[in-house]
């Protein structure tokens, strides 16, 4: 078992999916990016308060070159300063990327081996993707199907070793996207390529945890070498009913810098992608509460 915590650090976004608070045209949203004091002082609190030393840092995915690039500067300075501090792993979600975009981080990242690409397709299902994450790439960088898939080959290609795929259930029927989900991840752990993968549910969505149960099963025994991820989207009472399945339990916020040296962690509905149901239950809190055997690989409580 292994774990990694998610900070935001922008909830900026010029694409339009629409069940996503992050949405470019969600005007309820305070949009807010952090500054690289703010990051250090959240992967402070996150290694030594919450005692986990893998971190994914997060964005929304934006449009032009120039913003695109103001954002990358920023999640690699974050990357750096994560691994400067001693985090053994960080994962970066912020979109698709392009080959120059690749090239930088290729030449900015201070140790390429510690980085994990995390690009879910959301639906391997093109015209479900179009009605759910927009329509037109020329205006909306999330919107193009196409380079979202290619990311992960150009990731690949370019040398990097580690990638976090997956789909969003709820939204329509999951299951031809289980199976494309599968055979994605087959084609790359035959490369050895280290290859995580993520299944969100959206809340109140078609999938009932009966179902969630038989799909997190079906991965897990159709893919037994890639690690599975739950996060705290879920419940504990519901993570711990499907330890042996998963690999990943990633407890957090997905408020802009919500840790804190007290006892509970931000998940404003003003700034938040998503509220969870654990409200405010700080990363340690949920570790300590999860049922396996032995120890969790990152979490270092001794
Ligand atoms: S899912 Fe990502 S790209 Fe889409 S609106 Fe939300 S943050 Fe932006």
């Amino acid at each position: 078992m292994e774990t990694f915590v998610p900070l935001y650090i922008s909830n900026e976004c010029d694409s339009y999916c629409v069940m996503c608070g992050f949405n470019h045209s969600n005007s309820n949203v305070t949009r807010k990016v952090a500054t690289i004091d703010e990051i250090r002082e959240q992967l402070d609190i996150i290694k030594n308060h919450e005692k986990v030393s893998a971190v994914c840092i997060l964005t929304g995915e934006l449009f032009s070159p120039s913003s695109r690039m103001e954002n990358l500067k920023l999640v690699c300075e974050a990357i750096n300063v994560a691994i400067a501090v001693g985090f053994e792993k960080v994962f970066f979600n912020i979109g698709s990327l392009s080959n120059k975009e690749i090239d930088f981080i290729k030449n900015t990242v201070i140790d390429l081996s510690k980085i994990v690409l995390s690009l879910f397709q959301e639906t391997y299902d093109e015209q479900a993707y179009k009605k759910f994450f927009g329509l037109n790439p020329e205006k909306n960088a999330k919107a193009d199907f196409q380079n979202r898939i290619d990311t992960i080959d150009r990731w690949i290609s370019a040398g990097f070793s580690k990638i976090d795929i997956g789909v969003l259930l709820g939204f329509k029927e999951v299951e031809s996207d289980i199976e494309e989900l599968i055979s994605h991840a087959l084609r790359f752990i035959q490369f050895n390529v280290e290859t995580y993968i993520s299944t969100p549910r959206i809340k109140n969505g078609s999938v009932g945890d009966n179902e969630y149960r038989l799909i997190l099963n079906k991965i897990h025994n159709s893919v037994p070498n890639a690690k599975l991820i739950i996060t705290t989207r879920e419940k504990i009472e519901f993570i711990n009913s499907v330890i042996d399945l998963v690999s990943v339990v990633s407890p957090g916020s997905s408020d802009i810098c919500p840790y804190n040296r007290g006892q509970y962690i931000s998940n404003s509905n003003l700034t938040s992608q998503f509220v969870i149901d654990e409200k405010r239950l700080r990363p340690f809190d949920v570790l300590t509460r999860i049922n396996i055997d032995g120890s969790i690989r990152y979490f270092n409580v001794n």
